[in-house]
């Protein structure tokens, strides 16, 4: 590449874009997608309803009936709930609304690496706190980390990527109070809520400043559709509508969504059976050479023994399967993280595993 003729933003300069990189293989565990697509019946209904939008005018910049089926899906108020492209959208907003120049944001590695870079590109300063060896966060280990860093806006993500593990319920509800007591807002990414035992969205209310977030990516198996959204307290959707590009949301995808909560009942089948298949899927891992973190997501992290995590990798690519891989991400030094697929994708998996771990 010939040197662009004019400088981005100075403090453009060390960030580097986000890659999640993809092969060509057979068996792709890679992105903690729904190895399921979404039900036919949806898919009819929103092909019929994409018939009716009236192309030459722009959708409804509220997205009010979407926002309506999101609030009625988890009996809450439209008020609480800011619909986004992706969550991602709504991550930004918070770093556009809340952090931005002369603020600071806290992440707790290892964590979702886009947290830190979506907070670096809207300007925000970030401070990377240490989990505990086992990646754990106890409420007194985060306190220390906010006092010593004083941020605007805290990071957790529960279940958390790449770990897949659970926060605790009373670090949480912790790190919630010190927020609210210090001006910070918590924001509770919880992409994966669906897989796990308990959420933080109970805790939002109007005296907290407290948001969590939501997708369409993973349990609704609409990773192609970029829907997202956020629940907190109405000051803060108030505040978050600000920063959003008017119109950002197309008529196409507040149908996608709006539908899809019609069929809610089919997402939770097909979360008990990745959740049925993931705890087959560690029992299986439990017999082999590797370290396995417990889940609450759709994905299990695991660490070969004996063997470097880049060399089991390519191992798995020799054989058509895809995994992420971590071994070289600071503090997950040999790790590897696979995606929940079908039976027979994580078969494929782990007949593979076996292989290359018995060579
Ligand atoms: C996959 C994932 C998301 C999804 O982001 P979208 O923009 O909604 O697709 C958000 N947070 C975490 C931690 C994830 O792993």
């Amino acid at each position: 590449m010939s040197t662009p003729p004019i400088s981005p933003r100075d403090d453009l300069a060390l960030v580097e874009g986000y890659h999640s990189p993809q092969l060509d293989v057979a068996v792709r565990l890679n992105t903690n997608e729904s190895p399921y697509p979404p039900p036919e019946g949806w898919k009819r209904e929103l092909a019929a309803e994409v018939e009716r939008i009236e192309w030459n005018r722009y959708p409804d910049r509220a997205a009010a009936k979407l926002r309506a089926a999101v609030a009625g899906f988890h009996g809450i108020d439209p008020a609480t709930v800011l619909c986004a492209n992706g969550s991602n959208e709504a991550l930004q907003a918070l770093c556009l609304a809340f952090g931005g120049a002369g603020r600071r944001a806290i992440t707790f590695e290892p964590g979702y690496a886009l947290h830190a870079w979506i907070a670096r590109i809207t300007g925000t300063e970030v401070v990377e706190a240490e989990r505990a060896e086992d990646f754990t966060l106890a409420p007194d280990a985060a306190m220390t980390a906010l006092e010593k860093a004083g941020p605007d806006l805290v990071f957790l993500a529960s279940p958390n990527n790449p770990t897949g593990l659970v926060e605790q319920e009373d670090t949480v509800a912790a790190v919630a109070d010190w927020a609210a007591a210090h001006r910070a807002v918590l924001v509770v990414d919880e992409a994966y809520a669906e897989f796990a035992p308990w959420s933080a969205l109970d805790m939002v209310d109007e005296g907290r400043t407290l948001a969590v977030t939501r997708t369409f990516s993973k349990t609704w198996s609409m990773a192609a559709a970029r829907l997202g959204y956020l629940v907190g307290p109405p000051w803060m959707v108030g505040e978050l509508e600000k920063v959003l590009l008017p119109y950002h949301m197309s008529a196409v995808i507040q149908a996608a969504g709006r539908l899809a909560l019609g069929w809610s009942d089919e997402m939770h089948g097909r979360v008990a059976s990745l959740v049925e298949e993931r705890e087959r899927l560690v029992r299986a891992l439990d017999e082999l050479s590797v370290d396995v973190w417990p889940s609450g997501a759709n994905f299990i992290l695991f660490r070969p023994r004996g063997l470097p995590g880049a060399e089991v990798w390519q191992g798995l690519v020799d054989r058509s399967v895809l995994v992420r891989n971590c071994s070289s991400w600071p503090r997950l030094r040999g790790c590897l993280r696979v995606t929940v697929g079908t039976p027979e994708e994580d078969e494929r998996f782990l007949t593979a595993l076996r292989e290359i771990l018995a060579s």
